[in-house]
């Protein structure tokens, strides 16, 4: 439904620096239904590359297509797109205007895409689906007078009352008590079903990534290093990166602490993009293999979007030796 191919934002770098690469090279797809977790630290990329597949940012090169066809800036085909993927913010208490009714609030969109038939009977069905019933007693509450967890309802809702076929949701659960996590993450999982809603959800926290999404795609430094189902990015992960988000979840067992925080995007390390930080090449484990030349010095293709796979010479090293065609890596 949604697919991005060989996607690049590039943003004018710093007072002396290069420009800075913050999506640099990117294959995604998200199918109808699909619920996909876009991964990583901040400053990855992951909210500029969630914000270009909405079209608010528009790529310095490559596409972003919808239902196979490629957004096309600036025209009412991308008006109409917006309407149909739409954007849950991570905090309830700033995406809502604190001077505006709930009713007024859901309204919103509808107003904006000029559709006023039905409205009233539209944000309640929205409230309702966002779990606030009965709708009719929300209406006229200020978003000071909800809790936490019934602002992302509210906030959920204003996506919903324009029957998308996408939300996009960049942390949408990062401000709540634990308590009310659980409860926004089932009312995704519950419009998935009733709605047949895809989502991709943009979070720093695997976690979240296990408990709601169907396949999981790891962002490192602009680019996606990791890609698979779930299952097995969170059980049997292959990239060093990877391990090491996973190592710090309570059941991760031994924590895997990086060196030093990820380089500037105006300076992508040449080589591996990761391997200034990797704990496999610091350990002698990329040597062992053979491709601790390889890690310093080439990079590696940009994954496919597609399957499982991982960006790393190490794990192709290890692919080649289990599927018997020796250790040898070009
Ligand atoms: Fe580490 Fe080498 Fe794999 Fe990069 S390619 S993640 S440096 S082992």
């Amino acid at each position: 439904m949604l697919s991005a191919r060989d996607l690049h934002v590039t943003f004018p770098g710093r007072r002396g620096g290069g420009s800075a690469r913050a999506v640099d090279g990117v294959n995604l797809d998200v199918a109808p239904g699909e619920i996909v977790a876009l991964v990583g630290e901040s400053g990855c990329g992951k909210t500029t590359l969630a914000r270009t597949l909405l079209g608010l940012q528009k790529p310095t090169s490559g596409t972003v297509s919808y239902r196979g066809t490629p957004l096309s800036y600036g025209s009412k085909a991308l008006k109409a797109y917006r309407r149909e993927a739409q954007l849950v913010l991570q905090d309830p208490s700033g995406s809502l205007n604190p001077r505006h009714t709930v009713y007024e609030a859901v309204a919103e969109g509808l107003r904006i895409h000029g559709e006023v038939a039905d409205e009233r009977e539209r944000v309640a069905d929205a409230l309702s689906r966002a779990g606030m019933r009965p709708p009719e007693r929300f209406f006229l509450r200020y978003p000071h007078e909800l809790s936490g967890g019934q602002r992302q309802r509210v906030v959920i809702a204003g996506a919903l009352v324009l029957d998308p076929t996408l939300l996009v949701a960049d942390e949408p659960v990062a401000s709540l008590d634990a308590s009310v996590r659980g409860e926004i993450l089932a009312l995704m999982l519950r419009l998935r079903e009733e709605l047949d809603l895809a989502a991709l959800v943009v979070t720093h926290d695997l976690g979240l990534a296990w408990n709601i999404a169907d396949r999981v795609a790891v962002m490192y430094l602009g680019r996606i290093i990791e890609t698979g189902p779930v299952e097995k990015i969170l059980t049997a992960p292959e990239h060093p990166y990877t391990q090491a988000l996973l190592s710090v979840l309570p059941e991760g067992g031994e924590p895997v602490v990086l060196s030093g925080e990820p380089p500037d995007p105006s300076r992508v390390p040449g080589g591996c993009r990761f391997h200034v930080r990797c704990q496999s090449l610091a350990s002698g484990a990329a040597e062992a293999a053979g491709v601790a030349d390889l890690c310093r010095t080439k990079d590696l293709p940009v994954l496919d979007g597609r399957g499982t796979q991982a960006a790393c010479h190490l794990a192709q090293a290890r692919l080649l030796a289990t599927s018997g065609e020796g250790g040898h890596v070009q």
